[in-house]
């Protein structure tokens, strides 16, 4: 029993919060805010939101009445220590707050460019709306944008920047993009598109300083000796989970928060989640820790769940998705270890899937702009059921008859 103190109000910490009240959860909920917004969707940052003219407001999950309503106390401020004997965080403004259960969903930041001149207002990050709006405001004014990392939020920036007109070079220290995290098969895909749409992507290269005049950004040097001239950098090479409040506590700590498959801390009353969390995961046989708005939500909701009496373990089948320009991937599973790869549709034609195996194992579904294939995968897996390679790749199987 006790308050719920939620640290991060964030995809997994506003979703803790609502799901604790739709659950009946009736005693006192805080939930900890360091950014000047109401709770707000971080993918439209690097997608629709950095196109449109929409406001703020557009990306916030409930106005400011939900939270009235629902009794969620937004606290302006950063969680500075955890006092565990006392039960009690500390928060940088100097307020105390006591917790029955606490819920460390601190996300993850930007990993930086170390680099001289990276410093500089014309070397931008994208994980907060501020860095949306601050990107949106100044692109009008650019011509030519390098983007260092070729990951989902890099490749997504440069097609949105090449449509808005922008010149746009993208620097890759892998042999291919988003190679971390998907097929061979989709990454050339993407490659042929974005080159398609007139976008300059560099693979096995490495940006090695920043030029600069009288604190303006001039261009890029490369570690194959070439030089781009631009006016933007963007740097998108992943992110650091935000593990220091958790360390600092005592709590153990690797790539992530480590937590067991309740969600939970080594300390009973304390649980982490979504980006933070490196969880154990008897379905995938290991640890894992997730960048997606379905795994900060899911464990925001197996969390909530506990709390309020439904202790299950965590057992959410993972999916994703990002938007490219015209092109829309989504992913069902997790494909990272897969020895086959099966294509169902066709590259030429825009539109297809990757169905990837482990042995006859379906361990995912990568599919470009076949959403069927997508829901498909989804189903499949939450049937705990699987096709064969020869199924996945012959278009007459009628995908429907393996979910009946
Ligand atoms: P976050 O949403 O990052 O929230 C953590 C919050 O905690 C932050 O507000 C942070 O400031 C705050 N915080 C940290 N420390 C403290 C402290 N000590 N005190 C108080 N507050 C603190 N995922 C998808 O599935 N699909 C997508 O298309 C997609 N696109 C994305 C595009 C962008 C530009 C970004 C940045 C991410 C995208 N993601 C996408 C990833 C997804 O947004 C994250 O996985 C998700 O937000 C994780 O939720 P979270 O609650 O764990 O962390």
């Amino acid at each position: 029993g006790g308050p719920v103190i939620i640290v991060g109000a964030g995809h997994g910490g506003y979703q803790v919060a609502a799901s604790l009240r739709q659950a009946g959860f009736s005693e006192r909920i805080c939930l900890i805010n360091d950014e000047a917004h109401l709770p707000y969707q971080r993918p439209p940052l690097s997608k629709a939101y950095i196109k449109g003219s929409a406001g703020p407001e557009s990306l916030m999950f409930r106005p400011e009445k939900f939270y009235q309503d629902q009794k969620i106390e937004l606290i302006a401020g950063r969680a500075a220590s955890i006092d565990r004997a006392g039960h009690k965080v500390h928060l940088a403004s100097g307020e105390t707050l006591a917790y029955g259960h606490l819920v460390l969903a601190t996300g993850a930041r930007n990993r930086l460019l170390d680099l001289p001149n990276a410093n500089l207002p014309d070397v931008r990050y994208l994980r907060i709306l501020d860095d949306s709006e601050a990107l949106r405001k100044i692109m009008p004014s650019k011509t030519r944008a390098v983007i260092i990392g070729a990951g989902f939020i890099g490749l997504e920036f440069a097609a949105t920047a090449r449509i808005k007109g922008l010149e746009v070079d993208v620097l890759e220290l892998a042999p291919r993009v988003m190679a971390r995290a998907v097929t061979s098969e989709v990454s050339e895909y993407f490659q042929e598109r974005h080159r398609e749409a007139g976008i300059r992507i560099h693979l096995g290269v490495q940006a090695t300083s920043i030029e600069a005049e009288g604190g303006k950004v001039t261009g890029i040097s490369l570690s194959d000796g070439q030089h781009l001239p631009a006016d933007l950098v963007v740097v998108g090479v992943g992110v650091l989970p935000n593990i220091e409040l958790a360390a600092e506590a005592g709590l153990p700590v690797a790539a992530g928060i480590i937590v067991d498959e309740y969600l939970a801390t080594a300390d009973p009353d304390i649980s982490a989640i979504g980006d933070c969390a490196l969880f154990a995961s008897p379905r995938f046989g290991g640890s894992l820790r997730l960048e997606s708005v379905q795994n900060a939500t899911d464990h925001a909701r197996c969390l909530a769940a506990k709390l309020t009496g439904d202790k299950k373990p965590y057992d959410s089948h993972p999916w994703f998705w990002s938007d490219q320009g015209d092109d829309k991937l989504q992913i069902a599973g997790l494909t990272t270890g897969y020895d086959r790869v099966v294509l169902r549709g066709d590259p030429a034609k825009k539109a297809f899937s990757a169905f990837c195996y482990h042995g006859d194992r379906l361990l995912g579904i990568e599919s470009i702009n076949r959403a069927g294939d997508h829901m498909f995968g989804r189903r499949l897996q939450g049937m705990d059921r699987s096709i064969t390679p020869e199924q996945a790749a012959d278009e007459s199987f009628d995908l429907k008859s393996a979910l009946a």
